[in-house]
């Protein structure tokens, strides 16, 4: 369109001049223009001050005439043909009539803020584009930085675009070559030799897996894994492999194994096979064959091998498969058949006679008891001193072997004896075997130390074995008896005495005498026949008064045998009597008699 335009105001521009020309013949004529160039953005503000100048259009050679666009920060020329923008560029108005020859030519400059980095993904071996392109879009100036996009199997030249957009051109761009991911496929021998070289595997490409073989002595080869310590293998030479990574293949090993067998050799019992694996020892089977008749010697190397090499249990390093072979030596005739029972009575009489017994046959030993004086028979044994029966009469043998057997004997015990071995130690012995039956200890005679007090009971005294190993003491009751002992004229104290133990027992009593008296020549003799007390007293005799039908007689009185009594002066009286000894007519009487008298009466009737 601009273009057009432009063409459009060159052709009126053309009929214009040759209009004006047909008017004016001669070169002084002057078509002034005033051309005014603005510089804008594309929002259409304007971002610098207009340029201005003018041209005489009618001049041809001014029409190349122009400014140069200036450069504004943050912008670029749209176009970069407007970098100078001369006369002919700018759209032209010239005014209808030819007496007014004054035109004007505005140009406006448009100047963008966006710039553009076009980013080209392309396969660096085919040239051919592996991606769509990206569009960077930014200020001039400004700094871009860009991921190329991921491509599968592929690895971009950059792993980042970075740059800074153009100040001047309106886009730039770039190409970013892609190539195929390579990953490293190694071997590792894992302690064997002559493993493959490393090779490249591309990425999504299959690969297959060396068929070359490493070696290791005492080891075979299983194949490959990805980790050192694999047991078994998980790759094969010729195997396809399509992981996408770096990998080694650890060559997996079996150490080598070897057979060991038996053969019997005409035995029978001979051990399992047995594997020995490269590197280690194998102990032999510690098993060994029978064969009737003959000793094992051990394992040889052939059937007619005639000393072992082997024996079982061995250890066997070689690594070599092999049969080993028994090795047999004929033994020595069978030993006796036979074998003697021999009895032996042991103190008594009447031992069976010997037997014959097979071997592995049970032999019946003889019914046959013997005897033997105050004994009774257990039975046999193998052992003289033996206590008990081990085999009865009649009873089974079936030992393979010789033997004597021992008659058993119970003594019956018929009679026994009280033995004394040391002082009181007794012992009841048979009289028949000398066992001791029975034992005890008896202690005596004693002697015996004196009785002494002990307590208001008891008194106690010391007794002594004779053989002076027993000492106790003994007790018994006090052997008392009543004492009496005159303790005042009319008391005696009593208690008990024990003469055993020279010993007053129990509490002391105090009683009176018991007197017995006689009487002689008027003395009275008095003796306590408990304490033996003993006291003597003139005989007394009483002197009784009888008032005889009055009152007041005196009270009694006592004569002493030997001694005169002056009688009572008191006076009795008796109403309308007088007594007449009050009277004088008579002295009452001294009474000098040394009798009894009861009363005095008769001193009234005789007065
Ligand atoms: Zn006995
Ligand atoms: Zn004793
Ligand atoms: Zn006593
Ligand atoms: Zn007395």
């Amino acid at each position: 369109m601009k273009r057009v335009t432009k063409v459009l105001a060159l052709i009126l521009a053309a009929v214009t001049l040759l209009s004006v020309m047909t008017i004016p013949t001669f070169a002084a004529y002057n078509y002034p223009m005033t051309c005014t160039v603005y510089y804008k953005n594309e929002k259409g503000k304007q971002i610098a001050s207009p340029s201005t100048f003018t041209v005489n259009a009618a001049e041809s050679k001014e029409h190349s005439r122009g400014v140069s666009s200036p450069s504004i920060s943050g912008y670029v020329l749209k176009d970069s043909n407007d970098s100078y923008v001369t006369y002919e560029m700018m759209d032209k108005s010239f005014p209808a009539s030819n007496y007014v020859r004054q035109g004007t030519a505005p140009y406006t400059v448009i100047y963008t803020d966006t710039v553009y980095h076009y980013l080209y993904f392309v396969n660096g071996s085919t040239r051919r584009t592996i991606a769509p392109s990206a569009t960077l879009k930014g200020t001039p100036g400004t700094y871009y930085n860009h991921i190329p996009p991921t491509v599968a199997h592929y690895t971009p030249g950059r792993t980042s675009v970075s740059g800074r957009f153009s100040t001047s051109k309106t886009s730039t761009s770039e190409t970013i070559y892609y190539y195929r991911t390579m990953y490293t496929m190694s071997y590792n021998a894992n302690g064997g030799s002559g493993a493959p070289s490393s090779e490249s595997k591309g990425s999504g490409w299959d690969y297959t897996i060396s068929s070359v073989k490493p070696t290791k002595v005492g080891y075979t080869f299983q194949g490959w894994a990805t980790y050192s310590w694999a047991s078994s293998a998980s790759y094969h030479g010729g195997d396809t492999y399509k992981l996408n990574q770096n990998t080694t293949f650890y060559a997996v090993w079996s150490r080598n194994s070897y057979t060991i067998s038996y053969n019997a050799n005409g035995g029978t019992g001979a051990p399992s096979s047995q594997t020995k694996y490269y590197g280690t020892t194998l102990t032999l089977s510690s098993a060994k064959p029978y064969r009737t008749g003959y000793t094992f010697k051990g394992w040889g190397l052939y059937a007619s091998s005639t000393s072992p090499l082997y024996q079982p249990g061995d250890d066997y390093n070689y690594n070599i498969s092999r049969t080993l072979y028994a090795v047999w030596e004929k033994e020595a005739p069978p030993a006796p058949t036979t074998y003697t029972v021999s009895y032996n009575a042991n103190g008594g009489s009447g031992a069976p006679a010997s037997q014959t017994k097979t071997k592995d046959i049970t032999l019946t030993l003889s019914g046959t008891k013997p005897t033997r004086s105050g004994y009774t028979f257990l039975g046999w044994a193998t052992s003289a001193s033996a206590t008990s029966a081990s085999y009865q009469p009649g009873g089974s043998y079936t030992a393979n072997a010789s033997v004597t057997l021992y008659a058993v004997w119970s003594c019956n015990h018929p009679s026994s004896k009280k033995v004394w071995d040391t002082g009181c130690d007794w012992r009841t012995v048979c009289d028949n075997c000398g066992a001791t039956l029975s034992s005890g200890t008896l202690h005596g005679p004693y002697t015996y130390g004196d009785w002494v007090y002990y307590s208001g009971s008891q008194h106690s005294r010391y007794k002594t074995c004779i053989h002076g190993d027993y000492t106790t003491t003994e007790y018994a009751s006090h052997n008392t008896s009543a004492q009496y002992e005159q303790y005042s004229a009319s008391q005696h104290k009593k208690y008990s005495y024990c003469a055993d133990c020279n010993s007053t027992v129990g509490t002391t009593s105090y009683e009176s005498h018991t007197f017995t008296s006689s009487t002689v020549n008027g003395q009275v003799v008095s003796t306590c026949n408990l304490c033996g007390y003993t006291k003597t007293m003139a005989q007394t005799y009483t002197v009784s008064y009888n008032a005889n039908g009055g009152y007041n007689a005196p009270s009694s009185q006592t004569k002493v045998h030997g001694v005169t009594l002056t009688l009572s002066s008191s006076v009795p009286y008796r109403f309308n009597y007088e007594f007449v000894c009050t009277l004088g007519k008579r002295i009452p009487r001294v009474y000098r008699r040394n009798g009894e008298i009861t009363e005095v009466k008769d001193y009234f009737e005789n007065f």
